[in-house]
Parts: C-alpha cells; structure tokens; sequence
C-alpha cells in the first residue's frame, strides 16, 4: 500500500520510532502505552501480555500491545531486567490543544527519557541496598579512564587507570551498564564480555575531550573544572561521555550530580575479577548476594549505610590514616554504652540520596519531601545525642555534617502533612495552616458540599416536593431530580427551576444558584490544588538548594550506621580489632571464615579456629605449602586468611581472636581450573592466564591464595607448573602467600628455599576412615586420605577395595623405587575383582542380609515388622 494509508497517528509513531531503533517505543495513548511492530512482538513475550493488532501498514497487520500507565513501572522493571532499554513517548498536549490546530491534527507525542539499566531512578526499578552505576570508558592516545555515576545517589567518579586494570575496576563496580566508543568497546571486547558486560556505543562526539570539559562546566555552573581537580585528557573524554549520556537520556533534564571525585587505583587494594569471584564478596558463586561475605556481615539499619558497606566490600583502603579512622570509629561502636539507641533512632531514616535524586529530575512527589524532612528530624536528634569529647575523628565530622538545616526541617514540617501522598496531582499534602488561600479554597470547596445539602431543604420547603433530591454526575454536575409525579410543581416555578432533562421516571432541573454553588465549588477545588502544586515546586526548589548539604548529611548517617552496624557485628561475632601498619607482618590468631561459620552455625557445628603466620622478613617472602586432604579444610583456610586482610583494610574488625595485618597492597586468589567448573568455561588455558597475570603483577605487599593450581592438567605437567609458579613467588614477586596443593613433592622446597614452609591440615583415620579435624598445624600430609574421601562419597564398595589394593601397590613401588609401568603390569586385574560384582556380595552375605532379602514389607504387618527387626537383631 502507498504512503497516503498511513494513518496520521501512525506516521507519528513512525517517525518518532526512527530516533529510538535501540529501544522499544512506549506510545502513550490515553491511560496506555501501546507498542507497535517488532516492538509489541518483542514486549509482549517479554512480558507475558496479549499480542494483538491495529489497523493495516503496507498491506499488514501492524501487531499491538500494550500496558496501562498506572502499572507501567512494573512492566518497565521486567524490560530492563531482560536487557531491554525503553523509550517513554508521552502526549505533549491534550486533544483539545490538538483539536483547536485542526481537525485532523494528532495529538503531539515525543520521547521525554530513554529508560535504560543505568539511568534507572524509581524506587520500584532499584535495589534499595545497591548502587546502581552508569561507567564510561574514555580513551585518548594510551591513556586510559574510568567514569561511573549513580543518578539515583547523585555519586560521580573518575579513575585514570592502565588498560591492564580496566576488568579489575570495572569488576570491583559491577555497573548496570557501561559506555564506550565503537573503538574502545572493540578493542575491549574479551575484557567486556568475561564480565557479563555489553557495552552501549556513542559517537565520537560524545567522548571528545574539549566538548566534555564544557559540557562538565555547564552541568556543575563553574567556569572552569579546576576547583575539582586535574583532570587527564581520557577522564574528561569518560566524564564527558557519561554526561552526555545521562543529556540524550533523561532528554536534557540532567540530575544532580556532585562534583566529580578523582580516585586513585594506588589508594584502593586491588583485587582483580578472578579474585573477587573466588572470595565471593558481594556475590556467591552461585550467584546472587546470598552466601556472599557482604550478606554474612551486613547489619546496617540503612539503605545508604547498605550502599556504604558494599562499597567498602568492594573496595578495601590502602592508606593507614583511612583504615585506622574507620577501626577508631567501629571500636567507639564496640565500646560506646549508646550504640543501641542510634541505631533504633538511625532506623527510621529514609533514602535522602534518592529521594533527592527523584526530585531532581523532577519524578518525585510530596512523599520525597517527607522523607527530607524526616531525616533532617532524625540526624538532629542523633546529632544531640552524639555530643561531647571523645568521638572519634570519623563520626565528629560525620555529626557536623547533620545540623545547620533546621530552617528547611521548619519549612518542611509546617507546609506538610503527617504522611503525604505519592504525587502531586493527589493534592491533600500541604498541611492546614500553611497558606491562607489554600486554606480558604479548600474551606469553599468542602463547605460547598454543606451548603448544597442545604438547598435541597430549601428547595424541598418552596416547592412542597419534599422527595426532592440534588445529585451530581459528570454530564449534568449538581441537578435537582424529582419523580415525573412531581415534576409539574417544578415546571410550575420555571422561572427558577430551569428544566435540564426528562429520563423515563425523573425529571431533572437547575438553578442559577445551584450552578454558581456547582462553579464555585469546582473552581475552588481546581484553585486548591493550584496552589498545592505551586507549594510542592516552592519546597522543591528550597530542598534542592540545598543538595549539597543534603548529600553530605546522608553520607554522615550512613558512615554511622555502617560503624554501628560493623560494631554490632564485631560484638555479636566475637571479632577483634586488627593491628594495621606498615610493616609486612601478617599473623592471626583463631582466625576464622565468617560466611562457613555462619553457614555451620545454621546446623550447630562448631567452627575450628586456625592460626596463620605469613610474616615476611626483610626482603624475604613468606609462603606456606597447605597439604591435606580433599574436604580437610584447605580452601576454607585459604580463603579466609585473604578476607580478615580484606576486613581489616577496610576498617572492620575481623573474625580472629588477635591479628597483625601489615598493608596488602593486591589480594590474589585462584583455584585450580577443575573447581572452575561453575562458570562453563573452566580450561587448563584459564587457569594459566590467571596465574601468569599474578606472575606479572604481584609485588612484595600481595598477598597470594593459591588453591591447587596446575591441577587441570597431567600430574608431571601440573607438579612443575606448580614448583615453578611457587619458585617465582618466593624470589621474584616475594609475596605473601597461601599454597595449597596435591603435590607432596614440593613440601621438599620447605627445607631449600628461604621463607617457605609446610602446614597440613589434621586428620585422624579410625577403622580405614577419615575424620577430619579442620585444624591447621606445622608440617606435611603424609599422605592423602583420597580412597578415604571417595569411600564417605557413597563410591561403591568394590571399587574402594579395589583402589586400596592400587594405592599400596604404587605405594609399595615407590618405596622399591620400580617404574609405574613395572607396578602397573603387577597388578592384578581390576575385572578379577570387579566386573562381575553378584559373586564378590555372594560370597560376603551374612546371615542378616540372607533374612533382611526374604523379607517382603508390602506383606507385613507393624507387628510382624517389629518381629522382623527382632530377630534380625538377634543375629548380629
Ligand atoms: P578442601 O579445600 O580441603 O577440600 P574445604 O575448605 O572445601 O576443604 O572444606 C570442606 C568442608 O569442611 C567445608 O565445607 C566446611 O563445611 C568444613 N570445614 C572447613 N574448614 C572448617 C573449619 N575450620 N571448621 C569446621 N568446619 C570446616
């Protein structure tokens, strides 16, 4: 079909649609958003809802779906999860505006936000407890950047950083989207995609770096950034890009956003993506927070304490002075008598960050107000209780951050009411008392209801229909209605009952009174919330201007909860404060693994406590050898040795009875390829590039968990990658490091290369079987418990028997020093023994196993059972 069938309307989406090819178009229609073509057949299998169709394009069906305005964010929460980006089309205008244009005009729509995963704001769209992070990647020449905001928090960061470490930092953010350049997002693919990330590309024009530092100037109304910082040609391309992003986004509506804040990677502990996966810090291999070292110790009573500890996870300090301060402020916790009543008060306080934000951007309503005011209300009373010498640095600066707002609580408190609605367009949340004409147009417009319940008695007296009603309906408003029986009474005084209408048994009238009483009424409802509206912009504007000052006392309330909630933590645990310093000493005492001990917790089991000693000398290295069994215990140890470093730096207690924790500047954790598994992509290939990176990387502040590395390939292969990787980490790298391993040939390095030693993990066998005792001490397994393992496995008796008679077979050759070939060839046959399994249980069936085989259940009786166990018994 040619052009001219096109519907005005639907040239309309189309051409809309033409700016948006990457997002779905939501075409507000009435109280719906329709979505036509590929996009309602995309939609409508993402969100489960009817497909139908509309009307014809180019001969076709056009196919139709859509979702009602007051459901949309759900709707657009399911979109964005499954990777959609969404474009919001809204109607401009009212169809009268379009009609007064002419009589065919349609009602002008455009785009006002491009929803996406990065640029979310609603409470309904976001995790209360996680930032959400928009990063860009910037580039100029070699150099390389990283910037992140989160628009519902207002945060903004920027990072020059090497190309080698742009998977560990983007790793430490986990952002819900990243920008990049078609270049840059090529270039970087591998990196993108081992991170689950698919990068949103802009033109060249949005990451240019002269543009960028305009456009930064503009947002932040400053002449020039240097009050900021210095700033790096690739920083500014990075911050440049994200911010004309948020432009193209939120359609020229941009959030507020503090100054940028330069963070160094030399200030942060590096831990690179592998690492954080293998420790599980915010989320457990399973995926998901649950299992993870974040839910395990995170008792803030706060959102934005929530966000504070995992950023704290995420990126542990390097710098004493910081670490320290926090320690300084988490033992005032442990120490301080008033520690419950804050956190009670600390409780009912509401997200400021985002409640600023959605204000901001002008989405929110009376309710963010409210919570402004409620936590200005709350930070006074913390404020007043945190009084007095003695506070620790930290929360000094933090409590002088939560006063000095009290004419904007005043404010806020007189205007609103106790508990305001969501929106604006509800009215009813300016409180009574605030201003005179509101008050007074209120008064009309509910007295009005009086003043017409008592004209109908009025009316009912003159006229002598005492069933006289006044009604309302939204075609006739307020109409005096009486029975066709008594209507002539009326029609008898039309001078002043005006006759509106005549249905089957009513007749219906107006007066010039009532119409006035009707006008007066709706214009003084319309006035009230006129003057509503033109409040909740005022009060806007006054908790905007002060953004800054909001920003900083949110960030006061959650720096005291999270040293609270880390001292609650300490209290109930039973973690101790760690001796941070320069030196690199790392001793604990009963040190422990908080989410296995957790986890034992749940069934009753005690956790078994283990010391460790990694303290390097001088120049030398300090590595230990782990040996033991599988299910000893040698991961749990390893790992939780990397998260009391971790802890420690930054600023908790941690779960040890004493530890000495000398700066880390880099953790590194891997484990050997074949516990990879999970990730589908677990290769012998992997595990070397990951150790290579730790081989080229470590300096003598890393600390190093190495979990049976080489073990993806064959013994001879895998046991001299190992000795080799081991050699390089004690004299070129000259770490501090954990090495468990199968291989008990290297426990022989222990005597030969300085700093290395050997620890095992106990076990006590007992009638061919192993119990383990989790406890680590000084020297090597002497063996390797593996036939024991694989029995408490449930592998078949036969094998297990079989194994033993290999395993001393090898032994035994061993020790005469044959060849495995002559020891193989000496074997007896597995089949002897094995293949045909009926003999080898014939020949051991007992009497019992005899009786319990005769025995059919289906035909006892209870008593008959309790017979049967009897006798069985009988013949043990
Ligand atoms: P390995 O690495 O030696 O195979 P793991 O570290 O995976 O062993 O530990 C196996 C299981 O043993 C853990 O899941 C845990 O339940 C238990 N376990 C480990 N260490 C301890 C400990 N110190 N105290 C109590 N139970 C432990």
């Amino acid at each position: 079909m040619e052009e001219a069938s096109v519907t005005p309307m639907m040239a309309q989406y189309l051409e809309i649609k033409q700016g948006y090819p990457d997002a779905l178009l939501f075409y507000r229609m009435g109280d719906f958003y329709e979505m036509f073509f590929d996009d309602a057949v995309a939609a409508s299998a993402a969100l489960d809802i009817a497909l139908t169709k509309r009307g014809k394009h180019a001969g076709d069906d056009i196919p139709m779906c859509g979702v009602p305005v007051h459901a949309a964010e759900g709707y657009l929460l399911t979109l964005i999860r499954k990777g959609f980006r969404v474009a919001v089309g809204e109607q401009l205008e009212s169809p009268q505006e379009a009609k007064k244009r002419g009589s065919k005009s349609v009602v002008k729509r455009d785009v006002v936000r491009l929803v996406t995963p990065g640029t979310l704001t609603e409470e309904s769209l976001l995790e209360a407890r996680r930032h959400n992070y928009l990063a860009a990647l910037g580039q100029v020449r070699d150099n390389w950047a990283l910037a992140w905001a989160d628009i519902s928090t207002g945060a903004f960061h920027v990072m020059p950083l090497g190309r080698a470490r742009i998977g560990a930092e983007l790793a430490r953010l986990g952002p819900s989207e990243v920008l990049a350049s078609d270049g840059v997002a090529e270039t970087l693919r591998e990196v993108l995609t081992d991170l689950g990330l698919d990068p949103t590309t802009l033109g060249a024009a949005s990451f240019d770096s002269s543009a960028a530092e305009a456009r930064l100037a503009s947002l932040f109304k400053v002449q020039s950034l240097a009050g900021f910082g210095t700033f790096e040609r690739a920083e500014l391309s990075a911050m440049g890009a994200l911010v004309d992003y948020l432009d193209i986004t939120q359609k020229g509506r941009l959030p507020i956003l503090r100054p940028p804040r330069q963070e160094q990677v030399s200030r942060i502990l590096q831990i690179d993506a592998a690492t954080r996966r293998n420790l599980e810090l915010t989320e457990s291999l399973q995926g998901g927070r649950a299992g993870s070292l974040l839910s395990v110790i995170d008792m803030t009573v706060t959102s934005a304490g929530a966000r504070l500890l995992e950023r704290r996870v995420a990126s542990p300090s390097r710098d004493l002075e910081v670490i320290n301060e926090r320690l300084e402020a988490v033992n005032w916790g442990v120490e301080g008598p008033i520690a419950g009543n804050l956190r009670d008060a600390l409780k009912s306080v509401p997200d400021v960050d985002r409640a600023l934000s959605r204000l901001g951007l002008d989405r929110g309503g009376p309710r963010d107000l409210a919570a402004v005011r409620t936590a200005l209300a709350q930070a006074g009373l913390i404020a007043d209780r945190l009084t007095g010498e003695g506070l620790p640095d930290l929360i000094t600066r933090s409590v002088a951050a939560l006063t000095g707002q009290e004419d904007l609580l005043g404010l806020l408190d007189a205007a609103l009411v106790a508990e305001p609605g969501l929106r604006v367009s509800d009215g009813g949340f300016v409180a009574t008392g605030h201003d005179p004409a509101l008050d007074e147009a209120r008064t009309l417009r509910d007295e009005g209801r009086g003043v017409i319940a008592r004209m109908q008695g009025e009316y009912a007296q003159e006229t002598g229909v005492s069933s006289l009603k006044i009604k309302h309906n939204n075609v006739l408003g307020y109409f005096i209605e009486t029975t066709a029986l008594h209507a002539e009474k009326m029609f008898a005084l039309s001078e002043r009952f005006i006759h509106r209408q005549t249905t089957a048994n009513q007749v219906r009238f107006t007066t010039v009174e009532l119409s006035d009483m009707e006008r007066r009424i709706l214009n003084a409802g319309n006035e009230a919330l006129e003057i509503e509206r033109r409040i909740y912009e005022e009060l806007r504007q006054a908790v905007l201007s002060a953004a800054p000052v909001l920003s900083e006392l949110a960030l006061g309330l959650a720096e005291i909860d999270l040293s609270l909630a880390l001292a609650e933590l300490a209290r109930q645990r039973d973690w101790c404060r760690p001796k941070v310093d320069n030196s690199r000493a790392f001793g604990i005492t009963g040190g422990r693994h908080p989410v296995v001990e957790a986890a034992l917790a749940a069934s009753g089991t005690p956790f078994i406590a283990n010391d460790c000693d990694l303290s390097a000398e001088g120049q030398a290295a300090a590595v230990t050898l782990l040996t033991g069994p599988n299910m000893a215990g040698k991961s749990t140890y390893l790992r939780q040795n990397a998260l009391i470093a971790l802890l420690a730096q930054m600023g908790s207690y941690v779960p040890a009875q004493t530890a000495h924790v000398g700066l880390v500047s880099q953790i590194f954790s891997r484990v050997g390829a074949s516990d990879d598994l999970a990730r589908g992509r677990s290769t012998f290939m992997v595990e070397m590039v990951e150790t290579a990176a730790i081989l080229n990387q470590a300096d003598d502040r890393a600390l190093v968990i190495l979990d049976e590395i080489g073990r993806g390939t064959a013994t001879y292969d895998g046991l001299s990658i190992a000795w080799a990787t081991l050699e390089h980490l004690q004299a070129v790298n000259r770490v501090r490091g954990l090495f468990a391993t199968h291989y008990h040939e290297l426990t022989t390095l222990a005597g030969k290369l300085d700093g290395v030693s050997n620890a095992t993990v106990a076990v006590k066998e007992w009638d061919n079987e192993v119990i383990f005792l989790h406890e680590v001490h000084a020297g090597a397994a002497d063996r390797s418990y593996g036939v024991q393992v694989a029995q408490l496995a449930g592998l078949p008796a036969p094998v297990i028997t079989r194994a033993r008679a290999v395993l001393d077979a090898l032994e035994k050759g061993e020790r005469e020093r044959a060849t495995p070939k002559a020891l193989i060839d000496d074997l007896p046959l597995f089949s002897a023994a094995a293949r045909a399994p009926e003999p080898v249980v014939s020949q051991e069936t007992s009497a019992v196993e005899e009786k319990l085989r005769e025995i059919l259940p289906d035909n006892l009786s209870p008593r008959d059972a309790l017979q049967a166990l009897y006798d069985l018994k009988d013949l043990l």
